[in-house]
């Protein structure tokens, strides 16, 4: 697995429009090296009800393309976390919590949350961990 997660301008004008979009990608990034199934370690899935989760052909358990990630979860549009996580992680800039959420309309204590999210999964990996890596840290 590459080190860092490079996401070209483009890309990320997309998925900060379209939750769909950063579903498809956050799963291309988790099952880059292929799919096992958490609970019984298949290979074999087919596509489950959400859009581009994964159900194991198996035990039927289907997985999220967000499950297990830094997008696991949320309470507010992924597209409007996404663009939290590449603001922060990706270009380095980082606006304050209300900033984030005046620009976004988003309750300040949602986006304090998950900003404090991606802080504790930085603080978890190594110094200079791509941010591939915190986005496939499981929160
Ligand atoms: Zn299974």
């Amino acid at each position: 697995m590459e080190k860092d997660l490079k996401i070209s301008t483009e890309l990320a004008r997309l998925m900060m429009q379209s939750d769909e979009k950063v579903m498809e990608f956050v799963g291309s990034v988790k099952w880059a090296t292929g799919y096992s199934c958490r609970y019984c370690g298949n290979s074999n899935f087919c596509a489950g009800k959400l859009p581009f989760s994964r159900r194991c052909t198996r035990c039927k358990k289907e997985e999220s393309a967000t499950a297990h990630t830094l997008f696991h979860n949320l309470k507010f549009p992924l597209h409007k976390a996404f663009f939290i996580a590449y603001d922060v992680c990706q270009q380095g800039n980082d606006v304050s919590v209300a900033g984030y959420a005046e620009k976004l309309g988003i309750n300040p204590m949602t986006c304090w949350k998950f900003r404090r999210r991606i802080t504790d999964c930085r603080n978890r990996l190594p110094s200079g961990a791509g941010w591939q890596q915190i986005l496939l840290m499981n929160t």
